[in-house]
């Protein structure tokens, strides 16, 4: 069995704080990086600099000083909270850990790790609304031990496996409006995973991806506002207010929406509603079913040679505007009650009765079902096969690509 070498994990805040650095190669480039973003003023000591280094050096004159020559003693450390050396030369960064030990400062030594008293440990973090989670590995000098797992923490962090929710009180919430994607738990970002990780309330949609929302914890408090076609929905600014209200009782609070918040979605006024309450907003981007329920079909909504832009509507009023080519890919959201009316105009406009259309409902979900026809027959091949809501209705020739 090895020797285990007594280390105590230590949080150290650098801000403002100086850091006497020596040594120019790249592993000083990654520490610098690491001191810098951490707020230290950084004094590097060493006759030359990677380019890593000298354009770390240049990013911060403020707080990064250069002195182009070898290590000339105890007074290199002056001033200094911490030292670090990386020169390369193990009898230089010995006599640095040897005398920062006279003066009582932690050195860490990168070329010598075991003759070390300090190291910076492998690390990860979370930034959460409520401030930032680190978590670091240490492997007694094994680096490649902490790496493997730091990473494997790295991925319980970010999947939303772990539960990352704040035990103390808040002074106030925050809201996160997160674009839940189609549907399919894959399709959510890890951003809006770890958000969810440290929500107590999530407010859902009908749209919003279900596997994510049933596994999270039992006391995670789960607000359905979804509007179900022919229920009555919870009005918009009910919704806003539940938002409003449950952010100002501390809470944190993420609404989980389908697709991406800000497509036909009314994330922006969710939004407006909370920053008007003074309440902090962070919009997560999602994957919306504009763009990928058509892929779920093996339909590229551009294509070369055959389709070079789309458009999406919600309704007919916009049609006659729009370029009748059937090389312009047309994506109706929300199309389904109106699609007998929408393909006559889009017919009266220009369109070719000929022009594929699929209809794909509900999309990447485990009953996905495509219907394909042409404008002209494409609203009784819908009646017929009892097309339902929600659905993505395509229009174009890109359509002719779609998985047979
Ligand atoms: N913000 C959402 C769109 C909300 S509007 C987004 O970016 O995806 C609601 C419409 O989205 C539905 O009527 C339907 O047209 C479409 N939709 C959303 N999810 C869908 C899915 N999984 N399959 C098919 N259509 C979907």
């Amino acid at each position: 069995m090895g020797h285990l070498k007594p280390a105590l994990p230590v949080a150290l805040d650098l801000t403002g704080r100086l850091v006497a650095v020596f040594g120019g190669g790249p592993v000083t480039g990654r520490r610098l990086r690491t001191f810098l973003a951490e707020g230290a003023v950084v004094r590097l000591v060493s006759p030359w600099a990677c380019e890593e280094v000298q354009d770390l050096l240049a990013e911060h004159p403020d707080r990064a000083s250069w002195l182009q020559r070898d290590y000339a003693g105890a007074a290199d450390l002056d001033g200094a909270w911490l030292v670090h050396t990386a020169t390369g030369d193990a009898d230089v960064d010995a006599r640095i850990r040897s005398d920062s030990d006279e003066r009582r400062l932690w050195c860490v030594d990168e070329t010598d790790a075991l003759a070390s008293r300090a190291s910076v440990l492998t690390s990860t973090r979370v930034e959460t609304p409520d401030g930032t989670l680190t978590v670091a590995v240490h492997a007694d000098g094994d680096a490649r031990l902490a790496a493997t797992v730091r990473d494997g923490i790295d991925l319980a962090l970010r999947s939303g496996d772990l539960d990352l929710r704040r035990h103390r009180p808040r002074e106030t919430g925050w809201v996160a409006l997160v674009g839940g994607g189609p549907g399919a738990d894959g399709l959510l970002t890890t951003r809006g995973h770890e958000l969810l990780a440290s929500a107590d309330v999530v407010v859902i949609d009908r749209l919003a991806p279900r596997g994510v929302v049933s596994r999270l914890p039992a006391s995670v408090r789960v607000i359905d506002v979804g509007k179900t076609p022919g229920h009555h929905p919870v009005p918009q600014d009910r919704i806003n207010e539940i938002l409003v209200e449950e952010a100002e009782r501390g809470h944190g609070v993420v609404r989980l929406k389908g697709g991406d918040p800000y497509v036909l979605g009314r994330g922006g006024e969710e939004r407006l509603a909370c920053e008007a309450h003074g309440i902090p907003v962070e919009v997560v981007p999602g994957v919306t079913s504009a763009v990928a329920v058509p892929a779920a079909a093996g339909i590229p909504l551009t294509h070369r040679g055959i389709a070079k832009a789309f458009t999406v509507v919600s309704g007919h009023e916009q049609i006659p505007t729009l370029p009748p080519g059937t090389d312009h890919t047309l994506v109706l959201l929300m199309g389904v009650s109106t699609l007998r009316d929408t393909t006559r105009i889009l017919i009266d406009n220009g369109r070719p009765g000929s022009c594929p259309v699929a209809i794909i409902e509900r999309g990447f979900l485990p009953d996905q079902r495509v219907t394909l026809g042409t404008l002209a027959d494409i609203a009784d091949t819908a009646l017929f096969r009892r097309v339902q809501s929600p659905a993505v209705v395509v229009v174009g020739d890109v359509v002719d690509l779609a998985h047979s």
